[in-house]
């Protein structure tokens, strides 16, 4: 099972910290991950050590022969990086909500791609393995997807880390990703999707048990005097701890095709993977009939409000109809959030249909 593990500081703050967190992880680094250039909310705390901890990333990469990853935001961030040939690199959540600076990284990449460097690149950064695109931080599955294009187009591999929306997970998000590019290697941050240490070993096991193709995690030496993201930080044995334990899954079409095969020749008491698939076919045909049903008959009540002339949006009504359903969703053990989204969906197409 090959999953990609990209371990390592928030920030690197140190030699010593950088070093000393490298050489703890060692037996379990695919990729060692520090920021140098932190995009931070405030300007009072930690932005980060800048192009002075990129020779402490080169150490690390020399010493322990494994590729080193930091965070770029600009052209400038990525000819530096590339010329103290950093191997991967990864564009930040807050960049990513801004085509702008994501093109401009794109081009800078272009332009070290081709064969006659520009002149901007007077000795010789050498190219990345591949480009990280992190979501943006508001869920936008289509911005998300537009920087990966825009990336894809300087010829290097690009990888998009799945790190969530303000500490909500918007699992939505990434799976229409992998839906709409399943070719796209997608690895989970679950460090900065739940900010904190306590929920980062679930997460992982969650991001196997959804094939995800790894994991970029935030692994520190002394995580209680972090200088950024102090909370969410494992120490490097308790990552190890965690990626020893994780459970892989088979994803193979062989091997789902031999679960079928088993069950029917053994006649165990499951029922086959494709007989339970096109069960949930049927139910969802009955569904969608239903909702269909449930818009036509929104439209006739639209008309009836036309013609005595009564609003559209009856809040008092849609508030009863959802509390009724909340109650029925905690009876039968149904998530209310999966509830509510649902009713909203179904509430707002019937609200447009009476527009
Ligand atoms: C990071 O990985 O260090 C980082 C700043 O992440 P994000 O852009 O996802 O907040
Ligand atoms: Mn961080």
């Amino acid at each position: 099972m090959s999953k990609l593990f990209i371990l390592g500081p928030c920030a690197a703050e140190t030699r010593e910290q950088v070093i000393t967190t490298a050489e703890q992880l060692n037996s379990q680094l695919s990729i060692y991950r520090a920021g140098i250039w932190k995009p931070r909310t405030s300007p009072n705390s930690f932005q980060g050590v800048g192009e002075a901890g990129l020779p402490w990333l080169q150490e690390v990469s020399e010493t322990y022969s494994v590729p080193v990853a930091t965070e770029v935001a600009t052209p400038e961030h990525v000819k530096a990086a590339l010329r103290a040939c950093v191997q991967y690199i990864w564009i930040g959540a807050r960049t990513a909500a801004n085509p702008i600076a994501v093109q401009a990284i794109a081009d800078a990449l272009t332009s070290i791609n081709s064969p006659t460097p520009l002149p901007l690149y007077s000795s010789t950064p050498k190219l990345p393995k591949a480009v990280l695109i992190k979501n943006p931080v508001n869920e936008d599955v289509n911005l998300w997807i537009g920087n990966i294009e825009r990336l894809q187009a300087t010829g290097i591999p690009v990888m998009a880390v799945h790190r969530g929306c303000n500490h909500k997970p918007c699992w939505e998000m990434a799976f229409e990703l992998r839906r709409r590019m399943p070719n796209v290697p997608l690895l989970l941050d679950p460090s900065h999707m739940s900010g904190d240490a306590a929920q980062v070993p679930s997460l992982c096991q969650l991001a196997m048990d959804l094939d995800y193709d790894g994991l970029m995690m935030e692994v520190h030496c002394d995580p209680a005097h972090a200088l950024s993201d102090a909370k969410q930080q494992l120490t490097p044995a308790q990552a190890i701890e965690v990626i020893s334990h994780l459970h892989y899954r088979d994803n193979s079409i062989a091997a789902i095709n031999a679960i079928d095969a088993i069950a029917a020749i053994d006649a165990i008491d499951r029922l086959p993977l494709a007989e339970l698939r096109s069960e949930i076919d049927e139910l969802d045909d009955n569904i969608w009939s239903l909702i269909a049903k449930r818009i036509a008959v929104a439209k006739q009540i639209g008309d009836y409000k036309r013609e005595h002339n009564l609003p559209v949006l009856q809040a008092k009504r849609y508030d009863e109809i959802l509390q009724r359903r909340l109650e029925w969703a905690k009876k039968n053990g149904v998530s209310a959030d999966a509830v509510q989204s649902i009713l909203e969906t179904l509430h707002n197409e019937c609200v447009s249909v009476q527009l």
